[in-house]
């Protein structure tokens, strides 16, 4: 049995023409690192705070260990909240606010001075008992929230950006902390994001949030590699996407497997099929391909891959670790009503063709296997 269960939950608030949780079903694994990953006002926090309790589902059921707990008061929930503002006590001391969960509780004194210690060393911040928050950087500051929500070894910590306000150094830093406390404590933590590299550093699972609901879940490998739709593989890393059309009919058990498809023009690519649906020939379909998997090439020059096509040199951009070329599709036959799409690439720099200038014509080759259609 899983340790949370969300089962066909609603939320609608009052005034609200759509659902902020639109039928939900959830199961979250006890000792799992799972984020909640989605644009902003896709339903992450308020996902999130139905499990804290801060809010009720209009409808649905919510279980902990089997048990419902939709009516359970938040503070009997057992569960450790972390939030983007820190949410201290200012007038508390470090100490007093880690310690505040404790006290609460009831539990003694000695007891207390004991695991606010445990907690503090956890997030390396013994040497800063005394001080106030505003005596602490923001970094500091999300570590004692971190140690506040950790002190009473709650079964499930939940964190809503908890490093969103921090810069990008620091919230790299803190990255690789919670990664490492998860790992040394065992504790379930549920995570909410909007950004995809985070949710990728830290979780062994990621649900993508859209409009209420969830549109995959499933590990960062499996969400880079094996995208359900559309929206998913946008939303996770870059994606080149080209309007095209079935080159013949398809059954659903050919999930996977090479098949062609004709661009606008009629030219004909080869791609791995992603819905798991039967589809009839000429079904519109969208290719994407990942930046990374393009290979470039002057026109007229070789290229080993089955799939060409000839784009327009429009731009090329030393990035460090990598060149970034930017080549519009010219011959992919769009119709008149959208643009003629601009795909581009990520090039390493051995790779990179010598002498390329913006405006030249170009082949760009990938291989099927590379290429997705859905
Ligand atoms: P996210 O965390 O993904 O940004 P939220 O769960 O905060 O999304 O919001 C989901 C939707 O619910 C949004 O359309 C938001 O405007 C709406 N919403 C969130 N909180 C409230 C509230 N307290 N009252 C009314 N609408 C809300």
């Amino acid at each position: 049995m899983a340790l949370i269960e969300f089962e066909r939950v609603f939320k609608h608030y009052p005034g609200s023409p759509t659902a902020a949780v639109n039928d939900l079903n959830l199961h979250i694994e006890a000792g799992e690192f799972l984020t909640l990953l989605g644009p902003s006002g896709s339903g992450k926090t308020t996902t999130l705070m139905l499990l804290a309790g801060f809010e009720a589902p209009s409808s649905g059921s919510i279980r902990l260990d089997g048990a419902s707990i939709e009516s359970l008061p938040a503070h009997q929930r057992n569960m450790g909240v972390v939030f983007q503002s820190y949410s201290l006590f200012p007038h508390m001391t470090v100490a007093e606010n880690v310690a505040f969960p404790l006290s609460v509780r009831k539990v003694p004194a000695t007891t207390i001075a004991e695991k606010v210690s445990a907690a503090l060393a956890k997030v390396h911040l013994e040497n800063f008992t005394h001080r106030k928050p505003n005596q602490l950087s923001g970094g500091q500051q999300q570590r004692v929230a971190l140690a506040r929500a950790l002190v009473f070894e709650p079964r499930l910590v939940l964190m809503d950006e908890p490093l969103s306000a921090l810069d990008k150094k620091l919230r790299e830093e803190m990255q690789l902390e919670i990664r490492r406390l998860h790992r040394e404590l065992g504790v379930t933590m549920v995570f909410v994001t909007h950004d995809q590299s985070e949710a990728m550093t830290l979780s062994d699972r990621v649900a993508v949030f859209n409009q209420g609901r969830i549109e995959q879940l499933a590990s960062p490998q499996q969400l880079y590699n094996a995208p359900a739709n559309p929206f998913v593989a946008n939303f996770l890393g870059d994606n080149n996407m080209l309007n095209c059309t079935l080159a013949q009919g398809i059954a659903a058990s050919e999930a996977a497997t090479p098949t062609g498809v004709r661009t606008g023009s009629g030219q004909a690519l080869q791609a791995r099929i992603c819905s798991g649906q039967a589809m009839a020939e000429s079904s519109a379909v969208k290719l994407c391909v990942r930046p990374e998997f393009l290979q470039v090439a002057p026109e007229g020059a070789a290229l080993a891959t089955p799939n060409r096509l000839n784009a327009t040199l429009l731009d090329l951009i030393h990035q460090g670790d990598h060149w970034r070329l930017v080549a519009r599709l010219d011959s992919v036959g769009s119709n008149a009503s959208e643009a003629v799409p601009q795909w581009f690439a990520k090039i390493s720099p051995g790779a990179l063709p010598a002498g390329l200038v913006v405006g030249q014509n170009l082949c760009l080759g990938f291989r099927p296997e590379d290429a997705w259609v859905f």
